[in-house]
């Protein structure tokens, strides 16, 4: 039945200036999403923007995609008809009897808004005219407007847009109308969904993986990589980066307290990825950490770690709990792959029984016995682009 989707998005912080970058990223990330369909057309018509596809069997798909891009609050799958008023009819009663194959359908309600002031009926009086036609042609149903059983939307651009269903996707700001961080995406459950949640502030996202190879396998490296794929089908392109922090780790076991390493590790890994934010231009990091989660996620420790470094870290699991995190994984589909047994660099090194109350002088003075600029150069000159 349909061939085109109707665009919404969340308006109340446009105005002036901003409304057309807006709108600009917003369509930039449609693409995206789209690239995989043949004969997609994306335009704007009066202050809304709307996909058409040659393929109305791709219909389907293209609302799974469309659903998942940040800054739409609402689509609808949409007829578009030349502003003929016996076209308007024709097409509306067409999609009524669509509807009524569906659905028992009793009462209705048109609704009308005339953007194009041009056009020779005002709302009220043209969704009184198509009231009729629908009467007419449907002997058996009546007008309800408090309650119907289906809505039918007409909207007059610079065509004429008739609508019925409001599908609602995953609102958020477009990608790019709020700069860029870094993720430190591990293999694990937490990272990718707070990568997930900031991007849907219209933040674009670069992810940063610490490995250890050999010690860990290659196997983990494809890992993070397919849960980078996955992200992106929300956040748009994401360049990962990976680093080899394994002389670090090593550095560190030979030369301070067992029980400190995770959170020795931890200030490396801030270190390398500030480096790295500042080299990019990008103003924040991002991690997966939750309060108590694990000891290096204690106030204490994250204090302690923060200290290493200037930048911002934003963590916006930090109050949830594993439930709900996992919730957020299953809906954006990044769980099942973030379960997969593959480890990443820290479980190797975890020590048995690691501080929860970190002293910032007990490191510090265990940091006294490392070359800190030369492990953090050493390790930014494995640097690779995935
Ligand atoms: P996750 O489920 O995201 O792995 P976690 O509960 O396992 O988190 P930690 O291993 O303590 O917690 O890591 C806390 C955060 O530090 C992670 O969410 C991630 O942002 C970052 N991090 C941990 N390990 C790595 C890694 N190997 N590469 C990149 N970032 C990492
Ligand atoms: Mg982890």
């Amino acid at each position: 039945m349909y061939n085109l989707l109707a665009v919404s998005y969340g308006e109340i912080f446009l105005k002036g200036k901003n409304r057309g970058s807006f709108e600009q990223k917003l369509i930039e990330q449609i693409r995206f999403s789209l690239k995989g369909f043949k004969d997609v057309k994306i335009y704007k018509d009066l202050g809304k923007v709307f996909i058409e596809t040659m393929h109305e069997n791709d219909m389907d798909n293209i609302i799974e995609k469309v659903k998942k891009v940040f800054g739409i609050v609402l689509i609808s799958p949409s007829i578009k008809v030349d502003k003929d008023i016996e076209l308007i009819k024709e097409k509306t009663i067409e999609l009524f009897k669509f509807l009524s194959n569906n659905q028992e359908i009793k009462t209705f309600k048109i609704n009308t808004r005339r953007s194009d002031k041009t056009f020779p009926y005002k709302s009220m009086d043209f969704s009184a005219i198509m009231g009729g036609v629908i009467l007419e042609a449907f002997p058996n149903v009546n007008v309800d407007v408090h309650n119907p059983d289906i809505h039918i939307y007409i909207d007059i651009k610079h065509y004429a847009y008739i609508s019925s269903e409001k599908i609602k996707t995953v609102g958020g700001l477009p990608r790019g109308t709020n700069g860029r961080a870094l993720l430190l995406l591990s293999g694990g459950i937490d990272s990718p969904v707070a990568g997930y949640m900031i991007a849907k502030r219209g933040v674009e996202i670069d992810a940063l993986y610490f490995h250890t190879y050999p010690f860990t396998s290659e196997r983990a490296n494809e890992k993070v990589k397919e849960l980078a794929e996955k992200l992106e089908e929300y956040c748009g392109k994401i360049k990962l980066y990976s680093i080899n922090i394994l002389d670090v780790h090593k550095a560190i076991k030979q030369h301070c307290r067992e029980d400190e390493t995770t959170i020795l590790a931890r200030r490396f890994m801030m270190r390398i990825a500030e480096k790295i934010a500042l080299e990019q231009g990008i103003d924040m990091l991002i991690t997966g950490e939750s309060l108590g989660q694990v000891a290096s996620q204690t106030m204490k420790s994250m204090a302690v770690i923060e200290n290493a470094i200037n930048i911002p870290i934003l963590k916006p699991v930090i109050g949830m709990d594993k439930t709900e995190i996992i919730d957020i994984a299953r809906q954006i589909g990044t769980y099942d792959t973030s379960i997969l047994p593959y480890d990443d660099c820290c479980s190797v090194f975890a020590p048995k029984n690691p501080v929860i109350k970190p002293k910032l002088q007990s490191i510090l003075k265990s940091e006294s016995n490392l070359d800190i600029e030369g492990l953090v150069e050493k390790a930014y000159s494995t640097l690779e682009i995935i």
